[in-house]
């Protein structure tokens, strides 16, 4: 890594961290976009593997698009209770309809995750009919970001980050902290391929739904582990330029981590299985055009590839050092 690349990597993440409430961190979000690769068919997959790097590294770019654009949060979240009693169930799925029932203000302010992934597959339906190599790997990789945030329950919900429970700083939590603690054991294989989608629209209101249900059960159990801790032992206070920031511990991640399983590693496999999907129908839509005369595969990279789909299958990437997000370089490069 040269050092201009470091000093850039460190910028984003600091971003990041100014950022608070994001989504999933960066090792969910790569690792999403790069299991969804090995669920693709035959014909997509020297586009999609020649290209992965990309694919992954752009993952994590409409968080940091957050801190410049100040249209870019709501495309994150939706926040259901504000829409009404029930509206997880009563929301129309088409955005012109919601508009005209709650408002564009409303749903530029409460978010609208589901509409944003719908709008995101007919632009990258559009990207593969013109077979626009940029535009498909711009889209695809956009895509994947917004499918996994809806995967995340804390993403569906006004109690984003635990804030009305008294349970603040619970999103970070969930979506980062726990992850990062285990990847270790999680199941990183799925037996899942990439389906179509006859009605794109119900699979991601489908996967909101789900997530959301997930609510519950992710804010009693905070509580049934702060039982074991103090205070003192549960939270980590920060102060930076005068202000107090209260964190969960490792500690305390670790155990709610436990308690939790497989709930995180569940919504991670969810997310990539759907953007396969995603993918999958885009490509379909837009009349399965032949993506070689814009692919990038090497006979190394074949070869590569089907070394990955075997350590994939045997969820063995990430002991391999083949998970990108996680990847250990060698010494002195
Ligand atoms: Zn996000």
């Amino acid at each position: 890594m040269t050092n201009g690349l470091r000093k850039a990597g460190i910028l984003v993440v600091m971003l990041l961290l100014l950022n608070g409430l994001s989504s999933w961190g960066f090792l969910v979000h790569k690792t999403v976009q790069q299991l969804a690769i090995y669920q693709l068919p035959a014909p997509m997959v020297p586009f999609f593997y020649g290209y992965a790097d990309q694919l992954i590294y752009e993952s994590v770019r409409p968080d940091i698009r957050r801190n410049s654009d100040s249209t870019e949060a709501p495309k994150h979240f939706i926040d259901l209770e504000d829409f009404g009693k029930d509206a997880l169930h009563h929301m129309p799925m088409n955005w012109d309809a919601a508009v005209k029932q709650y408002g564009k203000d409303s749903l530029l302010k409460y978010g609208y995750v589901p509409y944003q992934v719908v709008f995101l597959q007919k632009k990258l339906t559009e990207a593969f009919r013109m077979k626009n190599k940029d535009s498909i790997l711009f889209y695809a990789s956009d895509i994947g970001h917004y499918i996994a945030d809806a995967h995340v329950p804390l993403h569906t919900t006004s109690n984003f980050d635990g804030q009305l429970t008294g349970q603040k700083g619970l999103h970070s939590l969930w979506e980062t902290m726990v992850p990062e603690i285990e990847i270790n054991s999680y199941q990183l294989h799925t037996s899942h391929q990439a389906q179509y989608l006859k009605d794109p629209a119900a699979a991601i209101w489908k996967a909101v739904r789900q997530s959301h249900a997930l609510l519950p059960d992710l804010l009693a159990k905070e509580k049934e582990v702060s039982l074991q801790f103090t205070d003192a032992e549960k939270y980590r206070i920060q102060v930076r330029k005068g202000k107090e920031y209260k964190n969960y511990t490792s500690a305390f991640a670790k155990a709610y981590g436990a308690v939790l399983k497989p709930t995180v590693n569940q919504q991670l496999l969810l997310s990539a299985e759907l953007t396969a999907d995603f993918w999958y129908t885009s490509w379909q839509d837009a009349g399965k055009p032949d993506l070689a005369t814009i692919s990038n595969f090497s006979d190394a990279k074949k070869a590569a590839y089907q070394q990955e789909y075997l350590l994939f299958q045997q969820n063995e990437l990430l002991k391999q050092n083949k998970l990108q997000a996680k990847k250990v370089e060698p010494q002195g490069r």
